[in-house]
């Protein structure tokens, strides 16, 4: 007994699966290579290790990097825009074309006037480094023609002012939030030393950046692409990612190390990562507890390597985007 499908075939009503067909091969044919880059892109992000200099926009295979021309494939354009749907859109809304004048980077300065984060070796307050660090980045962004970067300083106690500064970013409808915070220890690890005439702390164990991003957020893709990509400039200017955070002996400060050789960490519950609606990364840039490191975040010259470092991974995360979404 023929089925269903054989009977309406050799009625010769069989035009309609004919086009499904064809429709569908198009769309596997649009459809494979995007999923397929994109899988190797994640696998390159996590990588990482052996093309550390590398941005994913060069990272593209040949297939990716035909499928991002706009004239590749233009009769395709219609298909591509129909079968990209609701299958290979990432979870926020894409940026279609990165244009520097309108992509909007918020750079949070960690914490408060009022609840001031860590106290560095010499007892200035964290968010003292944080403002004047990502007041130095905001230049540097506008500088190279991100002129809707906007620096959110937030007031008032620390719990209520992390829920503030996510509403604020959300109603900015950023493309992208960067948290600027400097490091310290868990105050166990803590030692005594008099610094001015004051009794003062400090623990010079452990020194370096970190990047953290929250598999929690709703693009948690992207926000790992740009945190790669800061990764990248910090390493390409010598500096060395702050590595206790996978030792046990950090207690509930411990966390999961996703790529070894740029230093990025996840930090699921970091409300401003979480509960963002962009993609989001937290830059610890540097250890105020340690006394050497203080000294050196404290200078012009590490405020500007850094604040270079962050413009040329937003450069290139535009790029990225672009050669990854393809012409929308
Ligand atoms: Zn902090």
């Amino acid at each position: 007994m023929p089925s269903p499908g054989q009977k309406l075939a050799k009625s010769g009503s069989g035009a309609w699966p004919r086009r499904r067909a064809i429709v569908a091969a198009i769309a596997a044919l649009v459809l494979l290579p995007i999923e397929a880059s994109d899988a190797g892109w994640l696998s390159d992000v996590f990588k990482g290790s052996s093309k550390p200099a590398k941005s994913p926009r060069h990272m593209a295979s040949p297939k990716r990097a035909t499928l991002a021309k706009p004239a590749a494939a233009p009769k395709l354009h219609t298909v591509k825009l129909a079968a990209l749907g609701p299958f290979v859109l990432p979870a926020s809304k894409p940026v279609a074309t990165c244009d520097p004048a309108k992509f909007r980077i918020v750079l949070d300065v960690g914490h408060t006037a009022e609840s001031e984060g860590a106290i560095s070796a010499r007892n200035v307050a964290e968010f003292a480094f944080n403002l004047r660090l990502a007041q130095r980045i905001e230049e540097k962004l506008k500088a190279e023609g991100f002129a809707e970067t906007r620096l959110l300083v937030t007031g008032g106690k620390a719990r209520p002012s992390l829920v503030r500064r996510v509403a604020t970013a959300n109603n900015l409808q950023a493309n992208l939030l960067l948290s600027i915070h400097h490091d310290s220890v868990p105050d166990s690890f803590l030692e005594n030393w008099e610094f001015e005439g004051k009794k003062s702390h400090f623990s010079d164990r452990f020194s370096g950046y970190s990047v953290f991003v929250s598999q929690d957020n709703p693009d948690f893709k992207t926000s790992l692409l740009f945190a790669e990509l800061v990764a990248k400039e910090m390493q390409a200017q010598g500096l060395q990612y702050a590595r206790q955070y996978t030792q046990p002996i950090m207690g509930r400060n411990q966390h999961p190390l996703l790529n070894k050789e740029t230093g990025v960490y996840s930090y699921n519950k970091l409300i401003v990562l979480k509960s963002t609606r962009m993609p989001a990364v937290l830059l610890e840039a540097g250890s105020i507890i340690n006394r050497d490191e203080e000294l050196i975040m404290n200078s012009p010259e590490r405020q500007n390597i850094l604040a270079s470092g962050v413009a040329t991974a937003a450069k290139e995360f535009c790029d990225s985007r672009w050669a990854m979404l393809g012409p929308l």
